[in-house]
C-alpha cells in the first residue's frame, strides 16, 4: 500500500510529493503500517551458484571485440586501469542515458548538474572525506603488496607471509596541486564522489529552479579513489563514473521516500535485463553505516564471485546540509512560505556506478545457444543498452545492392546507432552481432530492389521478417522499446 501510494508520485496530478505530502504521511503514521520493500527483497530461496567461468569468458569478450581494453597497453598497461573500446564508450553511454531517462528526463521533480571535479578543498574538510575516507592499510614487508587490512586475515593472500605492517589509515582521495608551481600552488583533490557538487550548490539551485521539496538534483560524472586492491576488472578502479542523485525531502517523510528509491532502483535493473534471481537488495546493519547515514540499502548483483554492490541506497539525513552551512557559514536551508518554517531538508541518495553497472549488465547478458546445428554466443542485452540499435547488412559486397544498403543505412542512422558490415557469408556476420548484443539485423538482398522490402532478423528468437524499407525505421523504434517508440 505504502509503495503503492508512491509509485504514483511521478504521474501525481498535484505535481511531484503531492501524495506523499498527504496521503502517505497519513499511512505512514498509521498503525498497520504495510510490509517494507527491504523486508520483501530477501534474497531468493534458492541462489543461482556464482560462476567464475563466465567472469573468464564476458573480460575475454570485451577485449576481443573492443568494449574494454586495458589501458595504455602498448606501454604495458597500469594496474587496474581500462580504457573503454568503439562498443564501450557506445554502451557506456545507453546506460547512462537510460539512467538520465528515468532520473532526469520522465520527472519534473529531479533537475541536473554537472559540476566540476576539481573544486574547494574545503569541501572535502566538510564533507568528512579528509578525515573519514580511510581504509585500514596493511603492507605486506615479503613482498611488499598492499592490502586493505579488514580484507585479509593474518597472512598476505599473494605470497602467504605472515610479516604484515600495522594497519594504518590510507585517505583514498587522490591529491593534486593547483597552479603552476608545485611548492606554492594550493593543494586540491580530485572528488571521489560526485554528491557533494549538488550539496553545495543545493541553493543556487533551489533560487533558479524554484522547486521545493521533495526534489532532486541528479548527475553522472567521474570519480576518482586511490583503492587499495582494485580489481575484478571494473568492478573496483581508481577512476570511475558515477550516476548519483540527492533527493532532498522534509525531514518526517524521509524513511518513506528511502523506500520508495529501493524500490524505484531496483526495478530499473530489473527493466534493463537483470534477472530477478541476480538482484537483492542488502540492509546495513549499524556498525556498516558510514559517518553520515542514518540508514543505507545496497542493490547487490550475483557476480561470478558472489554477491557483491552494484548501487547504494541512503538516507544521509541533514548531515551535509547541516556541515556545509557550519563551515561555509551559509545556511543551507529551505523556507516553506505556507507554513513560514525554515528548515534542513533529509537527503535520500541512489549513488550508482555507471562502470560497474555496465560489468553486471554484460555478466547478466551472456548466454551461449545452438543455431542452426552451431554453437553461437549471444549478448542478450536489453536493446536499449546494446551498443548498436540495429546492423544493415547487405547479403552481398556487389555494387548492385550497395546503394540501396547505405541509403537504408543513412535513413536509419538517423534515429538509431547502426553498423554497417558487408564483409563474410551472412551467417557470420549474424553470428558477429549476436556475440555483440546487436539485436537486429536488417539484410538487404537482391529482392529489395524489386519489392522495395527488406529482411529483420531478430538477436534472440532468430526470427527473420519482410518489411517495407519505408517502415523500417518505426519498427525498429517499437522494437527497441514499445514504450518509447514515436
Ligand atoms: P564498495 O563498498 O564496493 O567500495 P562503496 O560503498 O564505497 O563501494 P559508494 O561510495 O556507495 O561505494 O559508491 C556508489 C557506487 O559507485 C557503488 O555502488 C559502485 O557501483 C560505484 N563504485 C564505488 N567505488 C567504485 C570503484 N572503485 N570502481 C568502480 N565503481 C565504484
Amino acid at each position: 500500500m505504502l509503495l503503492g501510494a508512491l509509485a504514483g508520485v511521478k504521474s501525481a496530478p498535484d505535481g511531484p510529493g503531492g501524495v506523499l505530502s498527504g496521503g502517505v504521511t497519513g499511512a505512514l503514521e498509521g498503525s498497520a503500517r504495510p510490509p517494507s520493500i527491504l523486508r520483501r527483497m530477501r534474497p531468493p530461496e534458492t541462489e543461482p551458484t556464482p560462476d567464475p567461468a563466465l567472469f573468464d569468458a564476458v573480460v575475454n569478450l570485451c577485449k576481443r571485440r573492443g568494449f574494454v581494453f586495458p589501458s595504455a597497453e602498448i606501454y604495458g598497461g597500469i594496474r587496474s586501469t581500462y580504457d573503454y573500446g568503439p562498443l564501450g564508450a557506445l554502451m557506456l553511454r545507453n546506460v547512462r542515458e537510460a539512467w538520465w531517462r528515468s532520473m532526469v528526463q520522465e520527472r519534473d521533480d529531479i533537475v541536473p548538474i554537472d559540476a566540476a571535479v576539481l573544486t574547494n578543498p574545503k569541501v572535502w574538510e566538510a564533507s568528512g572525506h579528509l578525515a573519514a575516507f580511510t581504509d585500514p592499510l596493511v603492507d605486506c614487508r615479503n613482498c611488499k603488496e598492499r592490502w586493505r587490512a579488514d580484507q585479509i586475515g593474518d597472512t598476505c593472500p599473494n605470497c602467504g607471509s605472515k610479516d604484515l605492517t600495522e594497519a594504518r589509515p590510507f585517505n583514498l582521495m587522490f591529491k593534486t596541486f593547483v597552479g603552476p608551481v608545485e611548492e606554492s600552488a594550493a593543494a586540491a583533490y580530485l572528488r571521489p564522489e560526485t554528491a557533494q557538487g549538488m550539496f553545495v550548490n543545493f541553493l543556487n539551485v533551489l533560487q533558479t529552479t524554484r522547486k521545493r521539496p521533495p526534489f532532486g538534483i541528479a548527475q553522472t560524472g567521474r570519480a576518482f579513489r586511490n583503492e587499495i586492491t582494485p580489481g575484478n576488472f571494473v568492478f573496483r578502479t581508481r577512476e570511475f563514473e558515477m550516476m548519483e542523485m540527492e533527493y532532498f525531502v522534509p525531514p518526517a517523510e524521509a524513511d518513506a521516500w528511502f523506500e520508495y528509491w529501493c524500490a524505484e532502483r531496483l526495478s530499473w535493473y530489473a527493466r534493463y535485463g537483470i534477472p530477478e534471481a541476480m538482484l537483492r537488495l542488502r540492509q546495513h546493519d549499524a556498525s556498516e553505516l558510514s559517518h553520515y547515514s542514518a540508514g543505507t540499502a545496497d542493490v547487490e548483483f550475483l557476480y561470478p564471485w558472489g554477491w557483491g554492490e552494484l548501487e547504494g541506497i541512503a538516507n544521509r539525513t541533514d548531515f551535509d546540509l547541516r556541515a556545509h552551512s557550519e563551515h561555509s557559514g551559509t545556511k543551507l536551508e529551505y523556507f516553506d512560505q505556507t507554513t513560514g518554517e525554515h528548515y534542513m531538508p533529509y537527503v535520500i541518495e541512489p549513488a550508482a556506478g555507471l562502470t560497474r553497472t555496465m560489468m553486471a549488465l554484460l555478466l547478466a547478458a551472456y548466454d551461449t545457444d545452438v543455431v542452426a546445428g552451431e554453437d553461437r554466443t549471444v549478448l542478450r542485452l536489453h536493446p536499449r543498452i546494446a551498443p548498436y540499435a540495429v546492423a544493415v547488412l547487405p547479403l552481398s559486397k556487389k555494387e548492385t545492392l550497395t546503394p540501396l544498403a547505405r541509403e537504408i543505412l543513412h535513413t536509419l542512422q538517423r534515429r538509431f546507432v547502426c553498423d554497417y558490415d558487408e564483409t563474410q557469408a551472412i551467417g557470420r556476420r549474424y553470428r558477429r552481432q549476436d556475440e555483440i548484443g546487436t539485436p537486429m539485423c536488417v539484410t538487404v538482398d537482391f529482392d529489395s530492389l524489386e519489392d522495395q522490402a527488406a529482411t529483420l532478423r531478430d538477436r534472440d528468437s532468430t526470427e527473420q521478417v519482410r518489411v517495407p524499407i519505408a517502415d523500417l525505421a518505426d519498427t525498429i523504434a517499437h522494437r527497441l522499446d514499445p514504450d518509447l517508440a514515436v
